[in-house]
Order: C-alpha cells, then sequence, then structure tokens
C-alpha cells in the first residue's frame, strides 16, 4: 500500500505517496487513540461525485469531539482535501481514507502536549466483499467476540482502537472458512458486523438493531432507511436475536466499502432462498442508482470533485 505513486493529503498539503510517513513514537501508534472515516467516490454521469461528504466529515468531527481531540482543519478544509485528493489521483471511482490522530511529540496515556494530524488518501477499491457476493450473498459467522459495550469504547466514535475488535471478529470468521463476522452486544443481541451495520427481513418488514446494540450509526445504514421509505417499506429498530437471523426471510450487510452485501448464510443456517433475496436486491438496485447519480432526489447527497 505504501509503494506506488500517487499523492496524498498531510497536514494541509498534498505530498508524493512514497513521503507520507510519521514517527515510529507516534502517540496514536502506541495507544490507538485515532479516528478515520471511510468514504467512496462514484462515477456519475455528471462526472466523479463524492457520495454524502459532509455527513461523513460530520462524523469524524464528532468521532474526534468524542475522543477529545481537536482537528487542526474547518470542515470545509477537510472537505476541500477529499475533493483535491480524488481530483489529484485522476480517480474516476474510489474509496477515500480520511483519518486523524495524536502526532510524535511525547509519549505516556497522557495525549496532552501532543498535535494532532490528518490524511486524506483515495484509492480504487471495488467490491469489498467480492463481486460474487454482491450477487450471490456472502457466508456470515456468528463471532465468538462480543461486540464493544456503549461504556467501554465509545461506539457511536469512528475510533481506530475500536477495530481490534472488528480485526479479531473477521480473522477468526475468514479462519473458519466464511466471510465475515456478525458480533452480538455484550447482552447477546444481534449488534453488526465487523465493519458494517445489518439488516434482516421478515414478512416483507426490515428490521435492524437500534444504536443501543453498540452498532456505529452507518451512514449507509441511514441511506437504506430513506429508501425503504421510497419503496414503502416498513423499517423496525429494535433489539434482534441471532435466532431471528436463522429464520428471516432475507439479510444484509450494509456499509461505505460493503456498499448492500446480501447474507445467504449465518453459521451454516441458509437464510430465506439461500441466495440474494427480492427485496435486498430491489435496495441494493436503488442504492446503486442513487450513489450514481440516477436518482434526482438525493442528487444533493453527491459533491462533484
Ligand atoms: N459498522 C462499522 C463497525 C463500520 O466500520 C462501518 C463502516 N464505516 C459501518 C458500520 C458502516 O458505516 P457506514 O455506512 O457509514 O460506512
Amino acid at each position: 500500500m505504501a509503494d506506488r505513486d500517487g499523492k496524498i493529503w498531510m497536514d494541509g498539503q498534498m505530498v508524493d505517496w512514497r513521503d507520507a510517513k510519521i514517527h515510529v513514537l507516534t502517540h496514536s501508534l502506541h495507544y490507538g487513540c485515532g479516528a478515520f472515516e471511510g468514504v467512496r467516490a462514484y462515477k456519475t454521469e455528471q462526472g466523479t461525485a463524492i457520495f454524502r461528504l459532509e455527513e461523513h466529515t460530520n462524523r469524524l468531527f464528532n468521532s474526534a469531539k468524542i475522543l477529545r481531540m481537536t482537528i487542526p482543519f474547518t470542515k470545509d478544509e477537510v472537505n476541500e482535501a477529499q475533493k483535491a485528493v480524488v481530483r489529484e489521483n485522476q480517480l474516476e471511482s474510489c474509496y477515500l481514507r480520511p483519518l486523524t490522530w495524536i502526532g510524535s511529540e511525547k509519549l505516556g496515556v497522557s495525549p496532552k502536549g501532543n498535535k494532532i494530524h490528518l490524511i486524506v488518501a483515495a484509492w480504487a477499491w471495488g467490491a469489498y466483499l467480492g463481486e460474487e457476493g454482491m450477487q450471490r450473498g456472502i457466508r456470515v459467522k456468528t463471532s465468538s467476540f462480543t461486540r464493544h459495550h456503549v461504556n467501554i469504547t465509545m461506539t457511536q466514535a469512528k475510533a481506530s482502537s475500536n477495530y481490534t475488535n472488528s480485526i479479531l471478529a473477521n480473522t477468526e470468521a475468514t479462519d473458519d472458512g466464511y466471510d465475515e463476522a456478525l458480533l452480538l452486544d455484550n447482552a447477546g443481541f444481534v449488534s453488526e458486523g465487523s465493519g458494517e451495520n445489518v439488516f434482516i427481513i421478515k414478512d416483507g418488514v426490515v428490521y435492524t438493531p437500534d444504536l443501543s446494540a453498540g452498532a456505529l450509526n452507518g451512514i449507509t445504514r441511514n441511506t437504506v432507511l430513506h429508501i425503504c421509505k421510497d419503496l414503502g417499506l416498513e423499517v423496525v429498530q429494535k433489539r434482534i436475536t441471532r435466532d431471528e437471523v436463522y429464520i428471516a426471510d432475507e439479510a444484509f450487510f450494509s456499509g461505505t466499502a460493503a456498499e448492500i452485501t446480501p447474507i445467504r448464510e449465518l453459521d451454516r443456517v441458509q437464510i430465506g432462498s439461500g441466495s440474494r433475496g427480492p427485496l435486498t436486491e430491489k435496495i441494493q438496485s436503488a442504492f446503486f442508482d442513487i450513489v450514481n447519480g440516477r436518482n434526482p432526489k438525493y442528487a444533493h447527497w453527491l459533491t462533484k470533485v
């Protein structure tokens, strides 16, 4: 990832990809306190556009606020940086990664006295859970790792350190031959995937865990809520048990990287017909219409670069 051509926006400047470096005594590298975003830009008929840029930047600033980090740039500057990175790297469609972290002036748990930094990188990234998974659905395993408790790590921050839990869950699931993990909260209710929110559909009603289950307030999750409303589908946010997923008619993950990925199996139990369900397909297709600029109702969610 480090050895390639291109430009990365780093603390206010465009630098060569290979020169975007930090010191080994960087505070965030030792203690894990940092925050990031995952954003996508899509090719539309009007040119390349970043999807829900403002919402992602707002979440980055909220994550920093929760972690008591003051980002030394304005939201406008961070938005402009993201547009500039896509342009500079001549990307038609891509994934963007803004990251803010604590510098290397001093170590010790207290971050006080360290500078806060910010980068934005962007690169081409296809279907996160595989092109085949988007069509046929993926195989998921309930994780033996519990999702964060809401008062242990801060679940509404997209904090770097939160992802150790995601890495453990994803590694366990993929080592066991599955595509992704489903994590339960500390009370045993369904929370989310290692990097995705989860939805199930039963008798035409769409269900997703409410955020008290420790799931991130996903921007794609919110997009799905809008899509369901447009399609006349009832959505219920509630506690969901793992066996409700087993007996659901359909299930899918949502996320910026994962987009809308159907789930065809949990713990070797086939969900519904064992392939992408008909309502999931409708929601997926509406999603791609929106991100690719084919639905004028949501043109305001697309920021041209
Ligand atoms: N949960 C977790 C743990 C995630 O990492 C992500 C990806 N950012 C999501 C949910 C989905 O969020 P979004 O739709 O905003 O990408």
